[in-house]
């Protein structure tokens, strides 16, 4: 899990003087084109793109030399891999991330921290609370990774020992009096529990283990909780962290995909309006060689050929013009849809890959789109 102290030393890269080699890479092994490390192969390409447009940058070269060695280590156990080189300072950063950013490859002074600390940001925190009649656990979930909190304290009251007269009540008091146990063990449980929520910053909240304790922590969770309550899950209170975390992915991707209809929806309703959506890949990129996109917007897997001003950055829809901008002679470029974020990155705009619903809902009109500033 990324921790504070990853980002205090991105942050201490940021500001160090001279130039910081800055790599966002998928290295997701789910994507055949990543297997058998090549992964390696791709970055080897995007940083010989990234010299030829620094020619004559002995630092950029040595510097390339030492990440494509350093790349050779990394365990593609993730599917982002985040990179920072700062060669007189002798630090690299290397962290694998669980969640996909856009591939690129930054040489600037500072390292280029917005994809990853926009991502931190944007990436709401899941509580999960398993708990039965005497017992509860807490686990946090957050960019992909899950935690086990072991500081939730559910002290159990054991029931005071049966008096003989017990054996003659009814067994619907008995049932009432445990029904009383649960109740008084949920308060506890929703007063701990919510003191730990804030402290950790949670978002959003998911309630399993045993049904009926379930249910009963769900009634007495304060007010300010149950807003963030998504869902109640029969998770087994025994359940192993990965299990759990299989079980909550499936609502996390629930929730996503609505995020991602209405963000297409409102693109939608922009574009049919003349307003501040484009659609399709000129106008998108019209739109981001003047810096105006705000979120960038395409079907995750998308691939696009176009063309490359290296003397401005300009992007074209194809090599075969000159740039649109500068006049010069266009680069065919084979990864545009990097370029384009890349780009619409460094102007300070947002990306979004999208998938399932929200994808068949924008191919209405194209696979890629632009909401603009307002
Ligand atoms: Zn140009």
């Amino acid at each position: 899990m990324i921790r504070h102290r990853d980002i205090d030393q991105l942050q201490q890269l940021s500001q160090a003087p001279g130039k910081t080699l800055t790599v966002y890479l998928d290295i997701d092994q789910t994507n055949p084109a990543n297997r058998k490390r090549q992964f390696e192969t791709r970055l080897k390409d995007l940083l010989r793109q990234l010299r030829a447009e620094h020619p004559g940058d002995e630092e950029l070269a040595a510097t390339c030399a030492d990440v494509e060695e350093s790349i050779k280590r990394v365990d593609p156990s993730g599917k982002t891999l985040v990179m920072a080189r700062h060669r007189s300072l002798g630090v690299t950063f290397r962290h694998v991330l669980r969640i996909p950013l856009p591939t690129g490859v930054y040489w600037r002074s500072g390292a280029f921290l917005r994809p990853l600390l926009e991502a931190l940001d944007e990436h709401e925190r899941f509580g999960v609370v398993l708990v039965d009649a005497k017992r509860a656990r807490l686990l946090t979930i957050f960019m992909g990774e899950i935690e086990e909190h072991k500081d939730l304290i559910a002290p159990s009251q054991p029931a005071p020992p049966s008096p003989a007269s017990d054996k003659i009540l009814s067994k619907a008091r008995v049932e009432r009096r445990q029904m009383e146990g649960l109740a008084s063990h949920a308060r506890t449980v929703a007063t701990e529990m919510a003191r730990l929520l804030d402290q950790l910053e949670v978002d959003r909240l998911i309630i399993g283990g045993a049904v009926e304790a379930a249910a009963e922590l769900s009634r007495a969770l304060p007010k300010r909780l149950r807003g963030r309550l998504v869902e109640v899950l029969p998770i087994p209170l025994t359940s192993s962290p990965e299990e759990i975390l299989a079980r909550t992915t499936e609502v996390q991707a629930r929730l996503e995909r609505a995020a991602e209809l209405e963000t297409v929806r409102d693109l939608l309703k922009e574009v049919r309006k003349g307003g501040r959506g484009v659609a399709g890949l000129p106008a998108t990129l019209a739109a981001i060689n003047q810096g105006r996109v705000w979120k960038l917007i395409y079907r995750q897997g998308l691939t696009l050929d176009g063309g490359f001003c290296a003397a401005c950055g300009a992007l074209a829809p194809s090599a075969d013009s000159n740039c649109p901008l500068c006049g010069e002679p266009l680069e065919p470029e084979q990864r545009m849809v990097d370029r384009m974020s890349s780009l619409v990155l460094e102007h300070g705009g947002h990306v979004e890959a999208i998938d399932g619903p929200a994808a068949e809902a924008l191919a209405q009109i194209s696979d890629v789109a632009a909401i603009l500033h307002a």
